[in-house]
């Protein structure tokens, strides 16, 4: 007959690993990308903002193809920044409630 302690030993042994699986799961998921290169580019004209895909030889001040969508100007990039991957500790917390939100606006 096993006592109660060795129970409740195995159940905290069983949630700890559980919880530790999940948390790697979380982390593997989204960090899979986990730096990316964010080219925002800005319309000189009426000052529109927006992000285009990074490709090679672009710099600040680089005019670009894409015209502006408000007024057919022609882009120029603002700045050339590496996303930082987000921290553990964000994950947890955007998980239960900004998470929603968050996809929202990488869409
Ligand atoms: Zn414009």
């Amino acid at each position: 007959m096993t006592d109660v302690y060795t129970w409740i030993y195995f159940v905290l042994t069983g949630v700890g690993a559980v919880s530790a699986l999940w948390v790697a799961t979380l982390l593997r998921r989204r960090g899979g990308s986990a730096k990316r290169i964010v080219v925002e580019a800005e319309c000189p004209r009426c000052s529109y903002r927006g992000y285009v895909g990074y490709s090679e030889g672009l710099y600040v001040g680089k005019r670009l193809q894409q015209r502006c969508p408000r007024c057919g100007a022609e882009l120029v990039v603002s700045a050339i920044y590496e996303e930082a991957p987000p921290c553990a500790a964000g994950l947890l917390f955007a998980s239960r409630g900004s998470g929603a939100k968050d996809r929202q606006r990488k869409t």
